[in-house]
């Protein structure tokens, strides 16, 4: 174990954010990274629990190695520590960056639980910096051809692995830029487009295609000997009023910031109002409020969490508490008070404002009416599933959530064709979508007959 004494010598810390006031100006990194030193010292709290639960079925999807890595990291041997981490995990970089860190959530420290999500990071990073991250290209292919649709999470994590288990295999995508939501969706201040871009060269570098701009269509099924879908699950929930979808709005952020110009649909100058309490929501005001939006508030229909654990909801499950998350904390620092307006839907537009209800479980309370200035609303009230017209495309049948989860709970619809990530679960984490793609990854190489190249 690391040092049998550091969690009672050494206080958890994590990785700082940039203050509110200097991070506000631009769509740069929220957090500093820490030293080796630091690293190091956080690395040596871990515990080496007998029973691991942060690699449990509580703690992390692709059930990580943590008290390994931390151990080795402790004692200075990085490079030994990175190669254990990515013994499971196929990008650190991104998990590092945007993961709700379930694992630090089953940690036997509870609050004071090792900085996993920063460890990791940190040991990525440095692997990239000091070059020891390099293409890694199988020694033999199978003569496989296999297509994965769509490169968010799980398409890049599926095609990852069989391309290291030999197969060649193209990503076919019809954003312009590879990611999925990493690239179109998760902000750049949480996650830098140049790391995603890094990962998908090198993903080039070790023998996967990309063809961007492209709508994959049943076609594939014959020219691949293999095809998984990786769609995503980004349908929105509509509601009874028009407004912009987060995932539009994010995504046109987004690409103002790479191209350095005005975004298409900006809040610049406007009272905005985001209807959903939850990241996405979170991720609108964040952006509201660096394009230099006027006011932004939050409405959320659900009541606002509890301050601690719930008997109903003990250690080590992820606690459903309140969470005041990055852009929430730069709406208290710009406007004085938390953006989140609890137990209250949009009930209609007016010029200029929207008419807001109270509501008692999901029906309005009638007299509480009031009226919010807004000029853009951005609905960010969840996700219904994947697009239909990709699964009948393919000739797949939505499950009633929306999904193409097979009626085995496998990863294997028919014949030669495969489903992973949210397309296959229903919109969930970057983490879970990695591991998904991953299980998938290994049916599609066991159906091809695989054994290891
Ligand atoms: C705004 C937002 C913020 C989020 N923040 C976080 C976070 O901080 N941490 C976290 O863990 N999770 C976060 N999530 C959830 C996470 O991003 C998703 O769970 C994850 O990206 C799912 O990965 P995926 O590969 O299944 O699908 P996606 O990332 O949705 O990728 C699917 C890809 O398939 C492509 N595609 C679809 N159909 C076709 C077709 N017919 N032909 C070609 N291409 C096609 C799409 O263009 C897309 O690029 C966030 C989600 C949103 C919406
Ligand atoms: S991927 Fe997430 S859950 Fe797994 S070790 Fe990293 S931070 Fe923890």
């Amino acid at each position: 174990m690391g040092k049998p004494t550091g969690f009672m010598e050494v206080a958890r810390m994590e990785n700082p954010y940039r203050d509110e006031a200097t991070r506000l100006r631009d769509f740069e990194d929220l957090h500093i990274a820490q030293p080796t030193d630091v690293r190091q010292a956080q690395a040596s709290r871990c515990m080496n629990c007998g029973v691991p639960f942060c690699q449990s079925d509580f703690g992390c999807p692709l059930h990580n190695l943590i008290p390994e890595w931390n151990d080795l990291l402790y004692r200075g041997r990085e490079r030994e520590a990175l190669e254990r981490l990515l013994v499971t995990a196929p990008f650190p970089e991104f998990t590092g960056r945007v993961c709700p860190a379930l694992c630090e959530k089953a940690c036997n420290l509870e609050s004071e639980a090792l900085t996993n999500r920063d460890n990791e990071l940190y040991l990525i990073e440095t692997g990239f910096e000091k070059g020891w991250v390099q293409p890694r290209i199988p020694c033999k292919r199978t003569g496989r051809r296999v297509a994965v649709v769509g490169s968010g999470p799980a398409g890049l994590a599926t095609a990852d692995l069989l391309n290291r288990l030999g197969h060649a295999v193209t990503v076919i995508e019809r954003a312009d830029r590879a990611g999925g939501l990493l690239m179109y969706g998760i902000p750049s201040m949480k996650l830098p487009k140049a790391v995603v871009e890094r990962r998908i060269q090198l993903m080039e570098a070790e023998g996967v295609r990309f063809l961007l701009n492209t709508e994959a269509g049943p076609g594939i099924l014959s020219e691949y000997d293999a095809v998984a879908l990786c769609g995503g699950a980004k349908k929105p929930r509509v509601l009874n009023v028009e407004g912009v979808f987060a995932v539009d709005y994010l995504t046109a952020a987004t690409k103002a910031v790479l191209s350095g110009s005005e975004p298409v649909i900006s809040a610049r100058g406007k009272n905005v109002v985001v209807v959903g309490g939850g990241d996405t929501g979170n991720d609108c005001v964040g952006t509201a409020l660096r394009q230099g939006c006027v006011s932004v508030v939050q409405l959320e229909m659900m009541p606002a969490p509890p301050v601690d654990r719930l008997p109903g909801n003990p250690w080590p499950e992820w606690p459903r508490t309140l969470r005041t998350d990055y852009g929430q904390l730069e709406a208290l620092h710009r406007q004085g008070a938390d953006p989140r307006i609890y137990e209250t839907t949009v009930r209609r537009l007016l010029p200029g404002a929207i008419e807001t209800v109270k509501l008692r479980g999901f029906d309005p309370i009638p007299g509480t009416e009031q009226v919010l200035p807004c000029d853009l609303m951005l609905i960010a009230a969840g996700f219904v599933g994947c697009e239909e017209s990709t699964a009948a495309a393919f000739g797949a049948k939505c499950t009633q959530r929306g999904t193409l989860m097979p009626e085995d709970g496998s990863h294997h619809l028919r014949e030669n064709l495969f489903s992973a990530g949210d397309m296959r679960t229903g919109q969930s984490l970057v983490v879970r979508a990695l591991a998904d793609g991953r299980a998938a990854a290994m049916e599609i190489h066991n159906w091809l007959g695989g054994k290891e190249a």
